[in-house]
């Protein structure tokens, strides 16, 4: 086999790009894009809007064959208000570890990938090898959306993509689906002395915070069951209520923010459609006999689809076959999976070097060890890609 680059240099190329999700990530594009070039790999941009990001799509092996996506973003969460020991955007190498602000979540698997790609060039490959460079992820997996809208009308499907977040190379075959909403109250103010003849934002509000309360209750004692999860059923949490700005006045407007996160068994549009029937049917009738004027307005602002990959799936057995695993799990946190798997209708698996619980962190790392690990798990994926089936 073809002498790969050191993962750690790629790594320290990576990493002094700050890509904070309000960074252009263009310059680490253009590295890549570079160094794909330079090993004879042409490449697509797909921008946002604004034209300041872009994904970087590019495949190696035979275009017209269906083959494999692995799949990274290359934003990072802000170093803001964390202490450091050393430049967070300078690759540090200490005790089998290397340290850096996105070494772990995730250009330690852009990293381990790219390593490979002079293997990959020189193999004799039957069946492609893709890979998904997204931005925006650590603001609500934004970016991959052009990416997966893209092979959602592609002739030729993947058999599957593998999103190399920190597993600890372990096989994850499902996550959370995450619904963000924000709900406005529209009240009606008036002097607190002549409170019936307001309707309190704040008060009215109240409620429905009590009915996702009671619904979340409701999930916690009889809700469907997936005991692959830490949480192992559906939950909703209201994260912010505001609301009123004297004790003399009536308020007219409140708000709050709230989220669903559902297993495979639910589906969180319809809690979310529950919860916004109960404030229709429930509450605004007797709010807008006060005045006709109030009421309640959702915006559902953010959110993902879960992933539910079936443990029989060959996308599955194939990563087990890779990692030298035989185990699969599921995850809190959620990835570009859901998408992949629910948009483009690649099947997906979530299995990537470092641990979860060493991203986001100050003295961000991930372990040398786990990088070498997912370049081993990249070499038998090219020698897969290789046998003609
Ligand atoms: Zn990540």
């Amino acid at each position: 086999m073809m002498s790969s680059p050191a993962i750690t240099e790629i790594l320290a190329s990576l990493v002094a790009f700050d890509t904070t999700s309000r960074n252009s990530n263009l310059d680490l594009i253009a590295w890549v894009e570079d160094y794909l070039a330079s090993h004879g790999i042409a490449s697509e941009r797909i921008y946002d809007a604004t034209g300041t990001k872009a994904n970087l799509w590019a495949t190696i092996g035979p275009a017209e064959q269906a083959g494999y996506i692995l799949s990274g973003h290359t934003d990072v969460v802000p170093v803001d208000g964390q202490e450091w020991t050393d430049d967070p955007f300078a690759l540090v190498l200490r005790d089998g570890r290397a340290y850096g602000r996105g070494a772990c979540d995730m250009k330690g698997f852009l990293a381990a990938c790219l390593s490979r790609v002079p293997a990959m060039k020189a193999a004799a490959l039957a069946r492609p090898i893709h890979l998904a460079f997204s931005y925006d992820e650590e603001v609500g997996c934004v970016g991959v959306r052009g990416i997966v809208e893209k092979l959602a009308k592609a002739e030729v499907k993947p058999l599957g993509c593998f999103v190399g977040e920190p597993t600890s190379m372990n096989v994850v075959i499902g996550h959370k689906g995450k619904r963000s909403l924000k709900v406005r109250v529209r009240g009606k103010g008036c002097h607190s002395s002549l409170a019936p003849q307001g309707v309190n934002a704040v008060e009215w509000g109240a409620r429905l915070v009590a009915h996702i309360r009671a619904i979340a209750d409701r999930f916690a004692v009889s809700g469907a069951r997936d005991a692959l999860y830490d949480v192992p059923y559906t939950t909703a949490h209201v994260g912010i209520f505001a609301g009123g700005t004297a004790l003399n006045i009536v308020p007219d407007e409140s708000e709050m923010v709230f989220e669903i996160r559902a297993i495979g068994a639910d589906d969180p549009d319809a809690v979310v459609a529950e919860i916004e029937a109960y404030a229709r049917r429930e509450l605004e009738p007797a709010m807008q006999a006060v005045d006709p004027q109030s009421g309640f307005d959702f915006d559902v602002f953010a959110g993902f689809p879960g992933l539910d990959t079936a443990p029989g799936d060959e996308v599955v057995t194939l990563a087990k076959r890779l990692a030298g695993r035989n185990e699969h799990g599921k995850v809190a946190y959620g990835t570009e999976a859901g998408l992949f798997q629910a948009v483009a209708g690649v099947p997906s698996v979530v299995i990537g070097p470092g641990s979860i619980g060493e991203a986001h962190k100050p003295d961000e790392y991930i372990e040398i060890a786990q990088l070498e690990a997912c370049g081993a798990f990249v070499d038998r994926l090219i020698a897969h890609c290789t046998e003609v089936h």
